[in-house]
């Protein structure tokens, strides 16, 4: 018996050795297929949130000031992006009556719809409410003798005007707005749903061509 316990354990130790040498034995496998994985899942976390960050950002439109010079009026582009004010009662839209939807100058945003156009007395387009809650931001622009509201388009900055508490019903808003800082399409071409795209097509921006 001792003899063949002596042969057995040296003879089930080889076997046991060759076996896990073997490219496939369990034990060789067992390591290193899982930690290819795991380095992967590693790098994954790191790139989604900024893939996320940046289709947030996606509908932003930012452009520097040489940019917008390009595709801009030169009172356009002071009153846009340097806060100017045009002359009242000298202006594109102050006594328009037509149908249609106003859209931010810079970057195609629809902002107001001419249903809630009135006639302020001001000599500058007023309207009751924005298009959409969403269409404009607001900041607070603190002048030397007043505090005014300023309104800007929600998706480039762009300044539009500001915003007053004595407006008609039903809003009893104003907002006071630059035409240079408009652009009206006209209903027929501004149907539902598609005011982007025939906005694109009903003004012929610069800057659309230079893309
Ligand atoms: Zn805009």
């Amino acid at each position: 018996m001792r003899l063949f316990r002596n042969l057995m354990v040296p003879t089930l130790l080889a076997i046991g050795a060759l076996w896990l040498g073997l490219p496939g034995a369990p034990l060789s496998l067992a390591g290193r297929p899982e930690a290819a994985p795991d380095e992967t899942d590693a790098r994954e976390p790191q790139t989604s949130p900024e893939d996320e960050t940046d289709a947030a950002d996606d509908d932003k439109v930012v452009k520097s000031d040489s940019e917008w010079r390009k595709i801009l009026t030169k009172e356009q582009f002071n009153v846009t992006r340097r806060k100017a004010t045009e002359r009242a009662f000298k202006n594109a839209y102050w006594k328009t009556k037509k149908a249609g939807v106003y859209h931010c100058v810079c970057c195609g945003e629809p902002l107001f719809d001419s249903k809630t156009k009135f006639d302020s007395g001001t000599g500058w387009p007023s309207f009751t409410k924005p298009i959409d809650k969403k269409a404009v931001a607001y900041r607070e622009d603190r002048g030397e003798t007043e505090v005014r509201t300023e309104v800007l388009c929600r998706r480039c900055d762009a300044h539009l005007g500001h915003v007053f508490d004595d407006g008609p019903r039903p809003t009893g808003q104003r907002f006071c707005m630059n035409s240079a800082a408009l652009k009206l399409v006209e209903r027929a071409e501004s149907k539902k749903g598609d005011s982007k795209k025939n906005y694109d097509a009903a003004v012929d921006l610069p800057a659309k061509k230079s893309r």
